[in-house]
Parts: C-alpha cells; sequence; structure tokens
C-alpha cells in the first residue's frame, strides 16, 4: 500500500493519453495520486484491488478532486516554439516572405521589448493566454534585451506555466538592423550567460519550472564567433537550445553559401546540439541531417500552420516520425496567428493530408502527392504531448509515475463552444478527434502545472 502522507491529492477522472505512439489510451474512473512536489506517485484502475480503500480515503481526508462525467483529463499541451514579443502581431502582417518579414514587421515590433513596462504587458497577456489555451509547458524566444527576457522567466513563474526561455541572440550587421543587433559577441555572451545565472536564482524557482535556454536567432543573423560560444555555453552549463533550423529555401541557401553545409552540420558543429535542442521547424533536411539530430537526440518543433507561409514546402512528418525522431508542435506565433496546440495538432493533420493528395489539379490523382505522407490525429496529439516532452527531455506529457502532473480538463457540450460529444455515436477514439479539432479555451476547464492548479 502506497504511503498516504507522500501523497498531496488525487484525481478521479475519465483521462486520455498516449503511452505508445500512434496509440492512445482511455482509461475511466482512473484515479491518480499526486505527491507533494506534484509529481505522480501512482495511478489505480479501477480492478485494482486497493482502489475502493484509496478512494474512500482521500474522499474522508477531502483531497479528492473529482472530475465529473462529459469533461476528460488530458496531460498539459507543449508548445516547442513561441514567440512571446510577436503576440501583438498575430493574426496580422502574414503577407510578406520570411525576410522581409522579419525586417519589415518583426524586428521594430521586437525592439519594443527594451521598454520593460511594454514588456511586462504582453508577456503577462500572453503566458496567459497560453495557459488558457491548454499549454502547460511553453518553449519562448524572447528579444535581445536580457532584462526584459528575464521579466519573461518570471512571469512564467508567476502565472505558474512551466517554461523554457531563450534571450535572443543577434549580431551579424548584414543581417540585422542596426537599431536591433547585440554591440558586440563579448557583450552578448556576458549579457547571456548572465540571463542563464539570473533565472536559475529566480526567487521561486528553486525547483527549476522555469529553465533559461540559449537562444541564437538563426544562422543568418549570427556570427560564427557568436554561435561557437553560445555552444560553449550549452556545453558548460549542459543547457537546453533553441533556435531556427532549415526553415525556408532562403535560410537553408544561405547556410549552404556562406558555410557550404546545413544547418544541422552548423549547430552540431558549433556546440550547440545536444539531447535538449529544440530545432524550430527543419523543413529542409536531408538523409544526414536526420541521422545528426538522432545521434544527438535533438528533437524537432513542428510548426505546421506557420510553414504553410514561410516554408515554401511541407515538412514530411510522416517519415520523420517513422525515423524515430523526436518531434513535438510549435504555434511559432507570430508565424502563424494561433496560440493553440490543439490548433498545431489540426494543422499538422492536415498538412500531411495536404501533402499526400497533391495540390496540382492538371496532374492525375496518381501522380499529385506523395503516398503514405498522411498522420493520424493520434501521432498529432502525441507529439502535442509525449513528443514536446521528449524533445525537452522533461518528464511532461503522460500520466506515468515519476512525472510531473502537468495536466487539463476538457469540459465537452458547454453553452459556448463548439466541442460537443454525443454519447450515443461518439466513441472514446470519436471524443479524442473532437477534442483535437474542436476544444477553445472555453473548453479548457481547468489546469494543473506540477500539481499546481493555475486555473
Ligand atoms: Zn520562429
Amino acid at each position: 500500500m502506497i504511503d498516504i502522507t507522500m501523497i498531496k491529492f488525487a484525481v478521479l477522472a475519465d483521462c486520455f493519453h498516449c503511452p505508445v505512439k500512434g496509440e492512445f489510451a482511455f482509461n475511466i474512473d482512473w484515479l491518480l495520486l499526486i505527491d507533494h512536489q506534484g509529481d505522480i506517485a501512482a495511478t489505480y484502475q479501477p480492478q485494482h484491488p486497493e482502489y475502493a480503500d484509496l478512494l474512500a480515503t482521500f474522499k474522508r481526508n477531502d483531497s479528492l478532486q473529482v472530475i465529473p462525467k462529459g469533461e476528460y483529463l488530458l496531460p498539459g499541451l507543449v508548445d516547442l516554439h513561441c514567440h512571446a514579443p510577436q503576440w501583438p502581431q498575430a493574426g496580422k502582417g502574414l503577407d510578406l516572405p520570411l525576410y522581409d518579414w522579419l525586417q519589415n514587421y518583426t524586428f521594430p515590433l521586437e525592439n519594443r521589448y527594451s521598454d520593460n513596462d511594454f514588456a511586462a504587458n504582453v508577456y503577462q497577456d500572453v503566458t496567459k493566454t497560453l495557459l488558457a489555451n491548454g499549454t502547460t509547458s511553453a518553449v519562448y524566444f524572447a528579444s535581445i534585451h536580457r532584462q526584459s527576457t528575464e521579466l519573461l522567466a518570471q512571469t512564467c513563474l508567476n502565472v505558474g506555466q512551466r517554461a523554457f526561455v531563450g534571450k535572443v541572440n543577434m549580431d551579424n550587421s548584414d543581417q540585422c538592423p542596426a537599431y536591433y543587433c547585440e554591440p558586440s559577441v563579448t557583450q552578448a555572451i556576458d549579457d547571456t550567460e548572465l540571463f542563464v545565472n539570473n533565472v536559475f536564482e529566480l526567487a521561486g524557482n528553486q525547483s527549476r519550472l522555469v529553465h533559461p535556454v540559449i537562444t541564437p536567432r538563426f544562422v543568418p543573423s549570427c556570427t560564427s564567433e557568436l554561435l561557437q560560444q553560445l555552444g560553449g555555453l550549452v556545453q558548460r552549463y549542459d543547457l537546453h537550445m533553441q533556435t531556427h533550423c532549415s526553415e525556408s529555401d532562403w535560410a537553408r541557401d544561405y547556410s549552404i553559401q556562406h558555410y557550404g553545409v546545413s544547418d544541422v552540420t552548423i549547430y552540431a558543429d558549433m556546440g550547440l546540439l545536444n539531447n535538449k535542442s529544440i530545432l524550430a521547424h527543419s523543413i529542409f533536411l536531408n538523409q544526414a541531417d536526420i541521422e545528426k539530430i538522432n545521434q544527438f537526440k535533438a528533437g524537432i518543433g513542428h510548426c505546421p500552420l506557420s510553414n504553410m507561409y514561410f516554408a515554401n514546402a511541407a515538412m514530411p512528418t510522416r517519415e520523420l516520425l517513422d525515423h524515430g525522431v523526436q518531434i513535438g508542435l510549435g504555434s511559432d506565433i507570430a508565424g502563424a496567428p494561433s496560440p493553440s496546440i490543439f490548433r498545431a495538432s489540426f494543422d499538422a493533420v492536415s498538412h500531411s493530408r495536404v501533402r499526400e493528395e497533391g495540390v496540382d489539379i492538371y496532374l492525375p490523382a496518381s501522380k499529385r502527392g506523395t503516398a503514405n505522407a498522411r498522420i493520424s490525429f493520434v501521432e498529432a496529439f502525441w507529439m502535442a504531448t509525449v513528443g514536446g516532452g521528449q524533445v525537452l527531455d522533461a518528464k511532461v506529457g503522460l500520466f506515468e509515475q515519476g512525472y510531473h502532473f502537468d495536466a487539463i480538463v476538457i469540459k465537452a457540450n458547454s453553452a459556448i463552444g463548439n466541442l460537443r460529444i454525443w454519447p450515443e455515436f461518439d466513441s472514446a477514439k470519436d471524443i479524442l478527434e473532437k477534442i483535437i479539432t474542436l476544444a477553445q479555451p472555453e473548453n479548457v476547464a481547468k489546469v494543473w502545472v506540477q500539481g499546481n492548479a493555475v486555473i
């Protein structure tokens, strides 16, 4: 029998999660025990011999949270790629290609974050919005400004979101506007190292709910000296690293022209890759890139909606999953407008289906698309939860002993909202598919991060 004094509370719920890639489990009346650290201590099915006694004990102690029927417990969602300072730009400005979009819209906005008051306002809003959409773990690019990036890290702690926050590094004066460019490699590195230590030492961050992330924006915006020294920080502190990888024709070609090799090789050579590296997009990968990503146990943040606007091509998600590449999903605010990882899951499926069917009506159906390119809704949900956790090397995305209790409750059939479940017609698989495709913030009834109720 489990030691009850170790348990902070128990949850009784109908639960979905994906212990196996491509499959889901639906556990009715599951009992999850959460310890005082906010981790899952144990799970019990109703047929377990100790189930009834445990249930009675937690009811008696008033430490049982019962999730009503018609509501479902899911692992919290993981957003592997979100530009927090671009939140005011979400939903507009998608009319330009990547280079022009950065220069005309994004860099002027990001430069506003030298103003801490402006930053505080936006960062409070974006972190709360992501939580309201069910995102319990978020990986944020901030801006080049150390102080307001620390403010973002502090805001994540305050709202109770698990977060991976990076001060952006960009020092290539050929590519960055003069007003938004690090003055020197030395200053960029000193600032970044100070940022890393300050995040570790934030009041309330003893359990490392918020992690600093080394964040070279991408190859074109950084000099090779800066990339190299950032790689040194990754190695010295064993840190997470996030960047953009082979996102578009232009970005891919820039690396080939300037380094003669692909982004993945550049990042590996600079010491930037490890088992906690998040390579956003990663559209134009060759076989050697894929093998190198697997060799380092690095991972990809797939941002399907953003890819439609900026990537010039579609990610071969099916093939990457089949190659065992660690892959999760990203919103890519504001390269795409939606802060929802349910939406990213839906888009990942649609993206793969368009790729499978093809688009050119002048080709015969047999030659139009790429056979067997589709992914399933369950695979998309796996990426949104388990896959994201794997990329981060974090114990999130599953309801298993030892995992952090990061969870959301989805309420169907609420007065306002699109998610309708018809018990007579909907199987468990149908319900999960409907949640992925139709759930909105109004359906996210409760959110826990590390065992703390934050919504
Ligand atoms: Zn991005």
